[in-house]
């Protein structure tokens, strides 16, 4: 079995020649280690390895590990929720995290910006848009879309960024192509209608199985845990 160093060489290899493929710089695709599931001392190693950016599915999981990181010394670790998150755990997590990759609902969105406020923060979020529609993941309709962006615009402590999504899981990258289109022309598309750049500057999308084509289609963050770790237990 490779190594989690070994793995991160080949996944930047296959980011640079996406990125080459693309015509576009490597400096602009975020390798974010998705470490559902991981150890702590899986997580370090993808860090020594270079990866400044983790991303966590459960709050508790998040903060027990965050928690042994702190401690031991890895407390500069860019921190992602990129779950389905509730609106009971916003505030443990809002104090610190980098980015939230989930907001879904104008009730989420006034959580955040309410437990942010508090501690006078500006949270950056995205929103998850279900673009296949599937009834089993969360995340906005592409509809729906431009009101809840502009909704969100309106928070003075959330600053939003992107969109984020997650296809369904295929065993063929070509699959997702489409999808990724689809969040890309979303984002021009709320720019079109009046809202700023860099509210929607950054796309969420692309892992283990379809990350190459997601940068080809325009991905600045790609949450890889397979690619990096090998298969889960
Ligand atoms: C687990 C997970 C990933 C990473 O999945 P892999 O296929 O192992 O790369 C990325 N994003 C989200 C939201 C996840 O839950």
């Amino acid at each position: 079995m490779p190594t989690v160093v070994e793995r991160i060489a080949e996944a930047r290899e296959n980011v640079e020649r996406a990125c080459e493929r693309a015509g576009r710089e490597v400096e602009d695709v975020t390798i974010m280690a998705a470490t559902k599931g991981r150890s702590v001392p899986e997580i370090v190693a993808a860090v020594e390895a270079g990866i400044s950016d983790v991303g966590e599915n459960y709050v508790q999981e998040l903060l027990d590990k965050k928690g042994e990181l702190d401690e031991a010394g890895y407390s500069e670790i860019c921190w992602h929720t990129i779950g389905h998150l509730q609106r009971n755990k916003v505030r443990y997590v809002v104090p610190f995290c980098s980015r939230i990759h989930s907001v879904e609902s104008m009730r989420l969105a006034q959580e955040i910006d309410k437990r942010a406020a508090r501690i006078d923060r500006v949270q950056a979020v995205l929103l998850e848009v279900n673009i296949a529609g599937e009834e089993s993941k969360f995340g906005i309709a592409p509809e729906q879309a431009a009101q809840l962006a502009e909704q969100v615009m309106e928070l003075e402590h959330l600053q939003l960024r992107g969109l984020m999504t997650m296809p369904p899981y295929t065993n063929n990258s070509e699959d997702s192509r489409p999808l990724f289109k689809v969040l890309r022309d979303l984002a021009e598309q709320l720019v079109s209608l009046g809202l700023p750049n860099e509210a929607m500057s950054e796309l969420s999308m692309g892992m283990s199985g379809d990350y190459q084509v997601a940068i080809e289609e325009g991905a600045t963050t790609i949450r890889l845990g397979t690619a990096l770790f090998g298969p889960g237990r």
